[in-house]
């Protein structure tokens, strides 16, 4: 059985499908982030005229710097990644893995779930260097990392644990319906899934989150004032509204909303009330409320469990076909069940494939980031905001000057110049 671990003779056409989507995914990371470095680049020593005055020449060089060592980053990591990706399938890793566990583990069920657990333990260990890099030293360059090594390894620890408890019973879950509830199998899987995924949005925000920031409540005064009577107007209960230390580990600013029913949520991160006057942090919080307003979690929802519903019976497809296996590098096992054999390999190769999408997620997210600026506009005036907005994209070394098509691929937020130009037109 070891000589047929690697023998080229099982790859087939889907082997050269694969290998052709994942080399045009790769042209295509490179070829846009070639476009966008270049764009910044060449748009460094000027402030864009829209900006002049507000933006200091300063922050703009260092927005361009961040923008071009970010991609560069992610243009290794991606072909990190890559190899990764090659090393489990085609170079026969995940056969490997699979073949010394079935030697040593008896019980199909125990052999299923040891083999999903081992494999994203090597695969968590294989990527942690990008983490570790990210974080120690693109961040640190730019003086954004506040983490500590023995943060950063406690924030693993703690992930992994969590990852455990919640991720081995739900795969246990799944196996069992692979090998016991018929052809159908993939519809309750995913029926599963979605109730998962929903109860994990009401837990989220309470249970798991406060494991790894503090969130408190908005402290009283001017600001807490403010904040209250917008919610009223909004028709928000005034409860969901926290203050987290993200300062604990970056200097980046943000604020987001979350949960599902009584846990939604918006949280500030402490460092976002340290830059913004309390009428901008009102606008933020406004835009914040404009995504619930237009029920842009539920739609965002809805889209995902519309692609997920298509990802399972897709699943429930290739589970039964022999050349999926072979096809990716892997010899299906004769004697015992291949559900976790055939997860892995999907979980692997989605991504490759789900890259041609990403265009149309960005799309409809920054379609929802207009639409809560022009919530956010009609709440607090048309100034605010765009000060505010002003403030995050200099503390975050934001870049003013993407490539349009880079945004069009990636950017889940539009451009500042395309928002504040809108929220303008709005006034
Ligand atoms: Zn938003």
């Amino acid at each position: 059985m070891d000589a047929q671990l690697f023998d080229i003779s099982y790859l087939n056409l889907f082997t050269g499908l694969f290998v052709v989507v994942l080399l045009a995914g790769m042209l295509v990371r490179f070829w846009l982030a070639g476009r966008q470095m270049r764009h910044v680049a060449w748009r460094r020593e000027h402030v864009p005229e829209a900006f002049a005055g507000v933006i200091s020449q300063a922050a703009h060089q260092k927005a361009a710097a961040y923008t071009i060592a970010k991609n560069q980053f992610d243009l290794w990591s991606s072909v990190y990644s890559a190899a990764i990706l090659i090393g489990w399938t085609l170079l026969g890793g995940l056969g490997l893995l699979n073949y010394t566990l079935l030697e040593r583990i008896e019980h199909p069920m125990w052999q299923q779930l040891s083999l999903l657990a081992v494999f994203f333990l090597i695969n968590g260990l294989l990527e942690l260097p990008l983490g570790w890099f990210q974080t120690f030293r693109l961040e640190e360059r730019f003086g954004f990392n506040k983490s500590t090594i023995g943060l950063w390894l406690g924030d693993i620890v703690k992930g992994t644990v969590m990852a455990a408890v919640i991720g081995l019973p739900l795969a246990a879950l799944f196996l069992w319906l692979m090998q016991e509830a018929g052809s159908l199998w993939w519809l309750w899987a995913w029926a599963i899934w979605v109730v998962f995924n929903l109860l994990l949005m009401v837990i989220f925000p309470t249970f798991i989150a406060p494991l790894f920031n503090k969130f408190k409540p908005l402290e009283d005064g001017e600001l807490a004032q403010r904040v209250q009577q917008l919610m009223q107007r909004c028709g928000f209960n005034a409860k969901g509204l926290f203050v987290m230390d993200g300062s604990k580990r970056s200097a980046h600013a943000n604020a987001y909303f979350t949960g599902l029913g009584h846990s939604k949520r918006v949280v500030f991160f402490d460092t976002l009330l340290a830059r913004l006057q309390p009428d901008e942090v009102e606008a933020v919080l406004a835009h914040e409320l404009g995504h619930f307003h237009f029920r842009h979690i539920a739609k965002r929802l809805i889209a995902m469990f519309a692609l997920s519903l298509a990802a399972f019976a897709l699943l429930g497809w290739l589970y039964n076909q022999v050349w999926f296996y072979t096809g990716l590098g892997v010899v299906p096992n004769m004697m015992s069940p291949n559900a976790a054999l055939a997860l892995i390999l999907f979980m692997l190769v989605t991504p490759v494939f789900g890259y041609f999408l990403s265009p149309l997620m960005a799309q409809l997210s920054r379609k929802h980031e207009f639409e809560a600026d022009a919530y956010a506009v009609r709440q607090t005036g048309n100034k605010a905001l765009p000060d505010a907005l002003l403030k995050l994209y200099e503390d975050n070394a934001s870049t003013l000057t993407p490539d349009p098509l880079y945004v069009k691929w990636y950017y889940s937020h539009p451009p500042a110049s395309e928002r504040l130009a809108r929220m303008a037109q709005a006034a």
